[in-house]
């Protein structure tokens, strides 16, 4: 299977239908299973037998669809969940307690930002940001004796910065803890962290995988990699039994490859929820099977756009690490040498009011707080999602009050332009 290319993973892996069974991954739309007699079920409660019986859990028509997303990454398991945040959280909660630390990259997501630094912190997990330029000095300097894991995004939304994986993976590796990647934005068709030395990989399915701005959800995919039991002092909850599991050892029992996933299952979703619909899951399949065609003119139209703007005077500054400009262009060409996503962002040099005019005045692209599916879109955070910053807060947030994130669909690349251009002029 893993010979197999790309495309060939997102249309068939995950799903293979025996004699006369549906050619399409079935919607398993039952809470419950039913056996025969308790001692099969309480097989599947000891996790002595694998199986389903309740869909908070597990649920056939999800792991079909997380097989398909642990192959295109190069993965050994994976469990899908109800968003992208359940997704970063659980991959951090399943290795991180009351008295963890994390080091993360200062440029991520602001949601996920906000669950490590203000809601994680509060269940009394530390964090450490570092800036995703640090050197390897640096990087070393921000681990403590209590650090779990290391935290970033292959391009940072929205400040669209590119990992160094391979430097942060070796980073994380020098203190004995796995490099946790958010590969959101360039999907596995783009980059494949695990191939670069990330442990764990996880996605906003929400965004380009489902593709069609149709279902929330996340995916999280383990590489099987990281030695549970060389770091046993550091991971506890892997490599002691579990008594609420009848004294199982998960990295024992099920290896490197299975361990993570398997706890993440029988603990975090037992105890926590957050499972994805089986509608969601076959809605998100649906985008997979098209992921690698629509990934490409993602990045033809993000491109085009982006070179565009940089031809007009009303425009500040472009960022786009596809273009040989930007100080992120190497990076993105070592790691994504097909190109990164359709996100580009843009600051207007009339500030604010020149936004909200310039977005106005956009008929194609709509204003929306979404990113990364089927229809240009775009969003200006001084006037909506940081709108309670001064511009003086905005300006040290990294965020100037002109600045507008344009996330290029599957239109036409000219009539983009064409309507980028008339709302400029
Ligand atoms: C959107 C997003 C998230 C959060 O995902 P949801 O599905 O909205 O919960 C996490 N990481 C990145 C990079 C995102 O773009």
């Amino acid at each position: 299977m893993s010979q197999q290319g790309i495309g060939t993973k997102c249309v068939q892996a995950g799903y293979t239908p025996g004699n006369g069974e549906p050619r399409q991954i079935p919607i398993i739309q039952s809470t419950t299973f039913k056996y025969d007699t308790s001692e099969d079920m309480g097989k599947l409660f000891d996790l002595e037998a694998s199986g389903y019986f309740y869909t908070r859990l597990q649920n056939p028509t999800n792991d079909h669809v997380a097989a398909k997303i642990a192959a295109m990454e190069g993965g050994t398991a994976a469990m899908l969940t109800s968003s992208g945040q359940a997704a970063n959280f659980f991959a951090l909660f399943n290795i991180c307690e009351a008295g963890s630390h994390i080091v993360a990259s200062s440029s991520i997501y602001g949601g996920t930002f906000n669950l490590i630094e203000v809601t994680m912190k509060k269940m009394g997990i530390d964090v450490t940001f570092v800036s995703p330029t640090a050197s390897d000095e640096e990087l070393d300097a921000a681990f403590q004796d209590n650090t779990r894991a290391m935290f970033g995004e292959t391009i940072a939304n929205p400040a669209l910065t590119v990992l160094d994986i391979e430097r942060f993976a070796n980073a994380a590796h020098r203190h004995g803890v796995p490099l946790i990647v958010d590969n959101t934005f360039p999907t596995p068709v783009n980059c494949r962290p695990i191939e670069w030395g990330a442990d764990i990989v996880t996605h906003s399915t929400t965004k380009y995988m489902d593709g069609h701005g149709a279902a929330v959800g996340g995916v999280i995919v383990d590489s099987g990699k990281f030695d549970w039991m060389a770091h046993a002092d550091k991971y506890p909850g892997l490599t002691t039994p579990d008594e609420s599991y009848h004294g199982i050892v998960y990295a024992e029992k099920f290896g490197n490859e299975g361990a993570f996933i398997t706890k993440a299952t029988a603990q975090l979703m037992r105890d926590l929820g957050c499972i994805q619909s089986p509608q969601n899951a076959f809605l998100l399949n649906l985008g997979l099977e098209s992921l690698h065609v629509r990934m490409p003119r993602h990045v033809e139209n993000g491109l085009a756009v982006a070179r565009f703007l940089q031809t007009r005077e009303e425009v500040a500054k472009v960022n786009y690490p596809g273009l040989e400009t930007d100080p992120y262009y190497e990076l993105a060409q070592k790691y994504m040498p097909n190109g990164g996503c359709g996100v580009v962002s843009f600051e207007l040099k009339g500030g604010r009011e020149a936004a909200e005019s310039f977005m106005k005045k956009l008929k194609l692209a709509a204003i929306e707080t979404h990113v990364a599916d089927a229809r240009t879109c775009c969003l200006n955070p001084a006037t909506s999602t940081h709108r309670q910053m001064t511009d003086e807060q905005l300006l040290e947030a990294g965020i100037p009050a002109g600045l507008v994130r344009m996330s290029c669909g599957l239109e036409d690349k000219e009539d983009l332009i064409a309507d980028i251009a008339n709302a400029l002029g």
